[in-house]
Parts: structure tokens; sequence; C-alpha cells
């Protein structure tokens, strides 16, 4: 906690950020100067490239909105006429990602999965030999409705070895949990401004491998969501954006960028949130909780927990009181079971999940 914000967010973005993020935002930059297009754009889009381990692969390309704009861009944009797309839906991502491909009338497949089932690969390179239409298959790595993390790199490779091109919607895993863009077989990757990289929201990022990028001039849905278009200008503009950008937003994430490198880099914040997470799931256990998911099948970012079957727990009396003890906690997502969840992503700490027990400890009295 800090004496900026009375509780700490405890959810899946946008979540605690550092002073230091949010005083980035305090000055103006016009969107034509060097200043804020080659000091602040260009700057970011050259960290991001490097992140992925393969800058003379793959570019970047920023676009405004919440992280689901860029997703909608990203399919619209990559999935031609001629394409099918293959999705694999086992949360409410997933389902989003159904959602804007029947909103967009891109030909797809459903690859149906329960909510705590992770995608087999096998059954996916099964799906695809049996269909040669299918030319592409989107994946979220993090499933943020339960906190399941989809087998990457294993899926990557049965979707590389088929030649076909995959999207992977890692909104809420990139910058927390290292990624191996090769092995992973990843064309191209969606994430945000307010997730692991712990900067504030109103944009997001794709991450694109520059071949796959090229061949999809003229294919845009939408034009203001026109990935390939926001691309070319943004390469030839110098970091210009086609639309007004959220320049302090943006400003707020180049400092977020920095703070991840003075940290550690990727590896070093995602052993911060292995930790935060496992002592999380230790303290709840104890406590009396039970996780949603196997231990296997967890993500270091959220965890999915049952609601307490005692007659006195009530939700919105428990989150009140944590909230009061400064936690804000998120409510349930999952369909088939009532659950809240609680995320340790962000300016987060494991003392911090200490303290958050402390007070689960004193506040869940139902349990008596
Ligand atoms: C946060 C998130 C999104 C995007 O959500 P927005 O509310 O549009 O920012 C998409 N996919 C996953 C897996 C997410 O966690």
């Amino acid at each position: 906690m800090n004496k900026d914000n009375p509780y700490l967010l405890l959810t899946p973005g946008p979540l605690s950020t550092s002073r230091t993020v949010r005083e980035a935002m305090l000055k103006d930059w016009c969107t034509w100067d060097d200043d804020y297009n080659l000091g602040v754009v260009q700057a970011i889009r050259a960290r991001l490239e490097a992140l992925t381990g393969y800058p003379d692969l793959y570019s970047s390309v920023l676009m405004q909105g919440s992280g689901t704009a860029s997703v909608e861009a990203c399919l619209g944009s990559v999935i031609g006429q001629n394409h099918k797309l293959l999705i694999v839906d086992n949360g409410a991502y997933g389902a989003r990602m159904v959602e804007i491909a029947r909103r967009l009338n891109i030909l797809h497949r459903v690859y149906q999965l329960d909510e705590c089932q992770p995608a087999d690969p096998e059954e996916l390179a099964r799906l695809l030999a049996e269909d040669d239409t299918i030319s592409h298959v989107a994946m979220v790595h993090c499933e943020t409705t339960t906190g399941l993390l989809n087998p990457l790199e294993a899926v990557g490779r049965v979707v590389q070895q088929a030649g076909r091109c995959f999207i992977v919607d890692a909104m809420s895993s990139f910058g927390g949990i290292p990624i191996d863009f090769q092995r992973a077989g990843i064309d191209f990757l969606i994430s945000s401004a307010n997730k692991c990289i712990q900067g504030v929201p109103g944009f997001g990022l794709v991450l694109a491998r520059r071949s796959r990028l090229l061949a999809c001039e003229g294919q845009a849905r939408s034009l203001s969501l026109d990935l390939f278009d926001q691309w070319r200008v943004m390469e030839q503009g110098g970091g210009k954006w086609r639309f007004t950008s959220p320049t302090h937003v943006v400003r707020a994430f180049h400092q977020a960028l920095l703070e991840l490198e003075q940290e550690g880099g990727v590896a070093v914040r995602h052993a911060r949130y292995c930790q935060n997470q496992r002592r999380l799931v230790a303290g709840m256990v104890a406590l009396g909780f039970e996780p949603l998911l196997d231990e296997a099948l967890m993500s270091p970012i959220i965890t999915s927990f049952l609601a307490p079957t005692a007659p006195g727990y009530d939700f919105k009396r428990f989150y009140e009181r944590l909230k009061g003890a400064g936690f804000v906690i998120y409510p349930g997502k999952v369909s088939r079971a009532d659950c809240f969840r609680i995320g340790n992503i962000g300016e987060v700490y494991p003392a911090d999940m200490d303290r958050l027990l402390a007070a689960v400890a004193a506040h869940s009295d139902w349990q008596a």
C-alpha cells in the first residue's frame, strides 16, 4: 500500500502501479514532436521487440483501447476472407475471441474445453490434421477467468509443425511469465499496458512476426482497428500513431518498462509473482479455502478459490471488509462454480500477501 491509494488492487488489471509510473503522467506531450515519437513511442517499441528475444524477426504495433480492441484488431486484420481460424476456448477470454470471430464474420471453428481443462496439444494436432482448411489458431495463454495456464510451447510446436499461423492472447502473462517466441512458434502475441508490464490502462500491443504482418495489408475489417495500417504509420512516421494516442498512458508505460528492467527483467518479475502466488495459496489453504484448480494448472498471476459453503458466507460482505483492511479482491468468473479470485501481479510483494492473509483470517468469521 502507499499514501496515494487506500487499498491495494489484487485484481488482474488495472493493477496497483508504482508511484513513479503514475508520476510519469504529470506532463503533457505533443504527438507531433520527436520528444514523444522518438523519445517515448519508438523507445517503447524497441524495448518490446527486445523482449521477444528476436527483434530482427518481430515488430510491434501499439493500438488505442483496452486489450480487447487489440485482440479484435489482430483477428480482424490477420485472418483474411479465404482463411479459417481455430479458437481454443477454455474460459471467458477464449469465448470472447469466438464472439469477435462471429461478429466479424471470420470463418472459424471452436476447440471447446471445460474451464478447468488445459488445451491438449495432441487433440489440437488431430483437429489440424483432419481439417486442412484451418489456416490460423488462436489461444489464450493465461486464462484470467480461472488463472489456468495453457501449455503455450507444446501447442505452439504443434501449430508450427502443421504450418499454421499462431495467434496468442498473452494479455495477462506477457512481461510476467518468460515466453520463448521461437520455441512457442508465435506469429502474433497480444498484450496490454495495464497487466504484467505494470502500466496504466489505455492501449494494447501486438508483437508480430514481420513476414506474417506484411501479408495483412488491406485485409482489415475495420478502419480504426487496422493492425497493418497502424503498423505502417508507426514504422514510416517514426513512432506516429494514426489517430490520437493516449500520450500520458504511453509515457507511463515507458516508465513501467524501465522499472521492469530495473527489477531484473521478466525472469526476476516472474520469480516475484511465483513467490506471491505460492504464499497466497499456502496461506489460504491453511485458512480452510480451496483453490479451484490443481496446482499443476495454476498460473503465478491470479488464483480462483471456491466460495465457502458455510451459510454465513457472503461475497459482498467479505469483499467490503477486505477493502476496509486495504485489499481489493475480484469476483469469480467461472460459470459452473461459485468462486472469488485474488490476483498477485502489479506492485505487490510477498509481504503484502502476508498482510492480506492476516486480514482474511480476521474477516472470515463465518468459519467459526
Ligand atoms: C485483461 C484480458 C484481456 C483484455 O481485457 P480488456 O478488459 O479489454 O483490457 C484479454 N484477454 C485476457 C486473457 C485478459 O486477461
